[in-house]
């Protein structure tokens, strides 16, 4: 099969667009009174992924990851390109992989309009393209001191499941089930971002951990934060017995998440509980932003102490 035969097997679909794939550039059109919001993010086999997991969980993981930064932003997901690198063509495996993306893609309303097929170890890399109200985005910088801060959703499942995948961690078959479940079709949150445009003060998704990700916001804020440890929400294992300390090293630390942390005046905690009950989505108050910069975490008066902060690549 030639690369344009795979390119219109696996990875034509119809688009909303003006141009889509098949040309040397697709052709798209923003609406009047919208902004474009432009992210990138790239899988790599062995980095973000084990190789021989089902290939529709890295479809679908791909195009989510990136769906969950238009999420992050506020932004309506409307296009994606995807660029492949495949070692070799293997139709079984394309044909999972594509369906995955798709499911993912088709659940968020993204339309694939064009991308790179190329040779070469398992790498994939998608551009994802959204619209947003002019000035409405949710940016990292607006958290002010008195600010709650929240997070949707459970945390630390995909950091567990991750453990046990590397025999670090014993667990149940049940519950390795339903963390595996996290950690390959995680649920970019882009309605609770869109409806947070107008109450949080800052925003942005979970992917190299809580405390990692959230020094972003206290970063970009100039700004700290203090938080409560017996808040957060918590993996609910059924079967199996975890320490308390390596449950706080996948709350706070482990990556993969893909939930949102937000941090929004007190003055919105009634709108977010409903907001919460709205989109039958969890949203936990778990601290609060102070004009101190630094970032605690207290398990009563006892001050939690992590071996790890979070992933980092070149760390
Ligand atoms: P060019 O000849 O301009 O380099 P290509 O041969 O790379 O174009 O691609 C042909 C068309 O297929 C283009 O519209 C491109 O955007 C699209 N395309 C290539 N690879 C993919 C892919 N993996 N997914 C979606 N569209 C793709
Ligand atoms: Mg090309």
């Amino acid at each position: 099969m030639a690369e344009f035969e795979l390119i219109a097997k696996y990875f034509t679909r119809p688009a909303q667009a003006d141009l889509g794939v098949g040309d040397d550039a697709a052709l798209i059109r923003v609406r009047p009174g919208y902004q474009l919001a432009i992210s990138a993010d790239m899988s790599v086999a062995g980095t973000h992924f084990f190789a021989d997991i089902d290939p529709f969980a890295i479809g679908w993981k791909s195009m989510a990851v990136n769906v969950s930064d238009m999420a992050a932003m506020g932004a309506e997901p409307k296009w994606a390109t995807l660029s492949i690198a495949l070692p070799q063509i293997d139709d079984a495996w394309l044909q999972r992989f594509s369906a995955g993306l798709f499911a993912c893609a088709d659940a968020f309303g993204v339309s694939l309009i064009g991308g790179d097929t190329t040779r070469g170890p398992l790498n994939i890399a998608i551009n994802i393209l959204g619209e947003v109200p002019q000035g409405q985005a949710l940016q990292r910088n607006g958290a002010r001191a008195g600010d709650d801060v929240w997070v949707s959703g459970m945390l630390g499942q995909a950091a567990l499941w991750l453990q046990h995948r590397l025999g670090a961690l014993d667990l149940h078959t049940q519950d390795v089930a339903v963390l595996a479940t996290a950690m390959h079709a995680p649920q970019p949150r882009v309605a609770l971002g869109q409806a947070l445009r107008g109450i949080a003060s800052a925003v942005l998704d979970i992917s190299d951990g809580l405390l990692a990700d959230l020094t972003h916001i206290l970063e970009a804020s100039a700004v700290g934060a203090a938080l409560d440890w017996t808040a957060m929400p918590k993996p609910l294992l059924q079967q199996s017995a975890v320490t308390e300390a390596v449950l706080q090293q996948a709350v706070l630390a482990g990556g993969d998440d893909y939930e949102l942390c937000f941090t929004a005046a007190p003055q919105h905690r009634d709108a977010l509980s409903a907001l919460s009950a709205q989109l039958a989505l969890p949203l936990h108050r778990i601290g609060h932003i102070t004009a101190a910069a630094g970032l605690q975490v207290f398990n009563g008066e006892a001050a939690v102490v992590l071996s790890q902060k979070g992933y980092a690549h070149f760390g």
